[in-house]
């Protein structure tokens, strides 16, 4: 059954999580606008205090909210404060990530015309800063809560919702434990068993939800 009251806490702060990425996309592109596409002006420092003044302080409450959720899930007292440095390190993570993907995009284009026409398409009907914020409220929630269940020497099991996809469906019921963390190992693939859906390479690996952008399945 999925956990209502995580499911109830990720959606909530997806639409904080949206508010403050769509306000963070916004100025990026008016800054980088304004700036004629001096990438320098823009990544990394200026990018980094945007995301620090308004997205890491939702995800640290999200955080601190799954982990109240989850010992009430589990009966159990999970103690944040040992959390405090994964926290602290999932954040640093998610601003490379935001950075690495905005800056490496622009990099790779050819001419300020074409960067014109990316950073039209990250802030048309909000398009970059949903999947964004989409996409953390699955990988935050569910890597707070496995790192939570880990602390206490337990393992989480993968769930699918719904009809979900081929990929999804083969890690469907697998459970892991601390001393091997993962549900596809770095450089492995997920073995669908189904004919139309060839094996899929994670280079990564994954170690809780998501497995794919949009995949919208949970650890218990
Ligand atoms: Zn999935």
């Amino acid at each position: 059954m999925p956990p209502k009251m995580r499911d109830d806490i990720a959606n909530t702060y997806f639409y904080s999580l949206l508010r403050a990425l769509s306000a963070v996309v916004d100025g990026e592109a008016a800054k980088l606008r304004a700036t004629d596409f001096q990438l320098n002006e823009v990544y990394p420092a200026w990018a980094l205090t945007a995301l620090r003044q308004r997205v890491n302080p939702i995800l640290w409450a999200f955080q601190s909210d799954i982990v109240e959720a989850t010992s009430l899930e589990k009966a159990v007292n999970f103690d944040i404060e040992p959390l405090a440095g994964f926290r602290q390190k999932y954040i640093a993570d998610f601003d490379s990530r935001y950075i690495g993907s905005h800056q490496g995009q622009l990099k790779a284009l050819a001419t300020k015309l074409a960067m014109a026409e990316r950073i039209n398409e990250w802030t048309e009907n909000n398009k970059e800063a949903l999947k964004k914020a989409y996409d953390e409220k699955v990988r935050c929630g569910s890597a707070i809560f496995r790192q939570a269940i880990f602390s206490h020497n337990r393992p989480v099991t993968w769930h699918t919702r719904g009809k979900s996809c081929p990929y999804c469906r083969a890690l469907n019921g697998r459970k892991i434990w601390r001393r091997d963390p993962w549900f596809v190992r770095p450089g492995d693939a997920v073995d669908s068993g189904e004919k139309d859906a060839p094996p899929m390479r994670s280079y990564s690996g994954c170690g809780h939800c998501p497995l794919h952008q949009k995949c919208d399945c949970f650890i218990s």
